[in-house]
């Protein structure tokens, strides 16, 4: 099992090759990956709270293999209470330092959280009505972008407002919350500032 002491650059730019190789074609083999020194124990590297859309899988996206993402997906990549308990088992008990909030071109939650203000009708149903709350938009007559970027740093934000763990987790250096949005078109991670 591999371990795990690189910085929060270092982990990031994994990610970046990583995702360079599933852009350009050149992805690993990740079914051929061992995975038998992973029975007793796992250390991944990074948590990816990722929307449940199915052409957004973190680990293809990252080009990763068993055992270095922690991934939560959930449609809108909200952060609800559950999810927050995900990632304070991610970051408590496997030590992880890096936690990503990835949002996604044309994600079809905000675009019906959207669509719901803006022909002012309810969400179909009272549990969808619940995610829709938990959707963030940006300042109106924006572009889709705008508003799936402005949910995706808000659920970046919630996180700390759950959490008096992540908190004080987040007060070492070597730790960070980062959001991030996957180029559907481009195959292509951004980060945001
Ligand atoms: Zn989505």
């Amino acid at each position: 099992m591999p371990e795990r002491n690189l910085s929060i650059p270092e982990y990031l730019n994994l990610l970046k090759q990583g995702n360079q190789r599933w852009k350009t074609g050149n992805s690993t083999n990740w079914l051929s990956t061992p995975a038998d020194d992973l029975v007793e124990a796992q250390t991944p590297y990074a948590v990816i709270i990722a929307c449940a859309d199915s052409r957004v899988v973190p680990e293809f996206i990252f080009d990763s293999v068993l055992g270095e993402l922690f991934v939560i997906r959930i449609a809108g990549n909200i952060v609800t209470p559950e999810v927050v308990a995900s990632i304070e088992f991610a970051v408590d008990a496997l030590g992880i330092k890096l936690v990503i909030v990835l949002g996604h071109q044309n994600c079809g939650a905000v675009t019906g959280k959207l669509n719901s203000v803006r022909q002012e009708t309810p969400a179909p149903t009272p549990n969808m009505s619940q995610m829709f709350d938990q959707i963030q938009l940006a300042p109106k007559d924006q572009d889709l972008f705008e508003h799936i970027k402005a949910n995706t740093n808000h659920q970046a934000t919630e996180i700390f407002k759950l959490s008096s763990l992540l908190v004080e987790a987040n007060k070492d250096e070597h730790f960070a919350v980062l959001s991030a949005y996957y180029k559907l078109d481009e195959k292509e991670v951004i980060f945001f500032p």
